[in-house]
């Protein structure tokens, strides 16, 4: 969707174009250099804070759409999900299998299989490689300048008409654009992707007529999605007769989707007194649709609005409820160890994982809880333990490194933070961590060997890559 945005800044976009070009694996952009372009894409999404970094909705979000993807027929791509901070009804997908989720997509929905029908749209525009097809076909392409491009686009504002003039948007707009065709493959394919993961396949015809109504009915700016995505009738009945492939799904809305509509409610408010306002009245004037989900973002609310004693309260009559017990439990001790109830939270913490050992959320909070009472040693165990499950997560690094740092190792504090840069591909944030590392006082020759290799292997890699940018290969 991002490359139809670019592409309509240009009024001369429909006009353009393009070659053929035949299949995609003969087109000049490997799988490499599409990865190569995203993960540029995406350091600049991440250096400008506009992702939402909670845990709870990054694991969410990650969690749906990976189980979306194990659907596809074909992925060649490694894929990775992420929100962004904006209230906007919108989803993208950026070259190399990066899908970013407007949380305004996520509060606005109230079925999840919609939020999933949408995800599974832009899954498809990769799976299907419309992004390495429509763009980046010309070998003088240049990385740096088209994701420059994107994410300026992207953030809007200031940054978009910096990005804008640095790039020489015209030349680039006029390689991109998604088709017709391409949108009705992604939604077939998409549709398809909803059916086998079990969620309701008719959700994406019954999306986009709901959006189509709404716009009409209320006039007005449509949702980002419908000025990308134009919705007509034909669009909705092709929609709804390939979802008559499946049985109808009553799976219902999960937990975590409950929950993470809660959180978002506070962390996209820069008020968070307010919402507690707000929802504390709803809740006592039985004005709330969903007690149970109200009182959390309320609790949620007041934590992060500092009200930690109304905020026990309030968690006391959640914890009474067995159900969401899991996220309950969780808010509990992240209060209590706001209010020094060290011992408690992690009491509450070493309970739950009982019943949850592998869970991740918990892993992380259970390693910050510990490293935040003075036990980061027995952190970075728990979290070294972990990478089993999650090798190449960089949440889990980061953690380590916090731990490593907080028990005195800054040596290995600094390798987990360059491996935390590296998997985001950010190798110029690696190696100064790699050369802190070497400043600090070393024991073992051997690490301090491998260290220097590892260095070296990192410099020519990063000057290479930048050589090959600039030659436009
Ligand atoms: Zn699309």
């Amino acid at each position: 969707m991002i490359v139809a945005l670019l592409s309509s800044l240009s009024a001369n976009a429909d006009r353009i174009e393009l070659p053929d070009l035949g299949d995609p694996s003969e087109s000049s952009l490997s799988i490499a250099k599409e990865k190569e372009i995203g993960r540029d894409i995406m350091l600049q999404i991440r250096e400008n804070h506009v992702t939402v970094d909670d845990l709870i909705v990054q694991e969410y979000i990650s969690s749906l759409g990976h189980q979306l993807v194990s659907q596809a027929d074909s992925a060649l791509h490694d894929f990775t999900f992420f929100t962004i901070k904006d209230n906007s009804i919108n989803a993208f997908a950026l070259p190399g299998g990066y899908i970013g989720v407007n949380a305004g997509l996520i509060t606005t929905t109230e079925d999840e299989s919609e939020l999933a029908a949408v995800m599974a749209h832009e899954i498809s525009h990769v799976t299907q490689r419309h992004i390495a097809r429509a763009v980046f076909h010309n070998e003088t392409m240049q990385a740096p300048l088209l994701a420059a491009m994107i994410a300026g686009i992207l953030l809007g504002g200031d940054a978009a008409r910096a990005a804008i003039t640095a790039a020489s948007a015209g030349s680039v707009q006029s390689q991109i654009n998604f088709t017709r065709k391409n949108e009705y493959e992604a939604d077939r394919v998409g549709i398809d992707l909803l059916g086998r993961a079990g969620f309701d396949a008719y959700s994406m015809a019954s999306l986009f007529d709901k959006m189509h109504r709404q716009s009409r009915l209320y006039g007005g700016a449509p949702p980002e999605f419908l000025s990308t995505h134009p919705v007509h009738g034909s669009r909705i009945s092709d929609a709804r007769a390939r979802a008559g492939n499946y049985p109808r799904s009553q799976r219902g809305n999960s937990e975590q989707y409950r929950i993470v509509r809660a959180r978002l409610r506070v962390l996209m408010s820069d008020n968070p007194t307010r919402v507690a306002n707000d929802l504390e009245r709803a809740l006592k004037g039985e004005r709330s649709a969903d007690t149970l989900l109200d009182r959390y973002a309320l609790v949620f609310a007041l934590i992060e609005a500092g009200q930690l004693e109304k905020a026990v309260a309030q968690s006391e009559i959640l914890l009474q409820q067995d159900k969401l017990a899991f996220y309950f439990q969780l808010q509990r001790a992240d209060i209590d160890l706001r209010l020094g109830r060290d011992g408690m939270a992690i009491k509450r913490i070493q309970e739950l994982r009982q019943s949850y050992p592998d869970d991740y959320v918990l892993t992380l909070e259970y390693a910050r809880m510990l490293i935040q009472s003075g036990q980061a040693a027995q952190a970075r165990k728990i979290l070294e333990d972990y990478l089993v499950f999650r090798q190449g997560d960089p949440n889990v690094y980061l953690w380590l490194s916090h731990a490593c740092k907080a028990s005195g190792d800054t040596v290995k504090s600094h390798i987990y933070m360059a491996e935390h840069h590296l998997l985001f591909g950010d190798a110029s944030q690696a190696i100064s961590h790699l050369e802190a590392a070497l400043r600090s006082p070393i024991q073992d020759y051997h690490e301090e060997a491998s260290l220097q290799a590892q260095l070296r292997n990192l410099r020519e890699q990063s000057s290479d890559d930048k050589k090959e940018k600039l030659s436009g290969k």
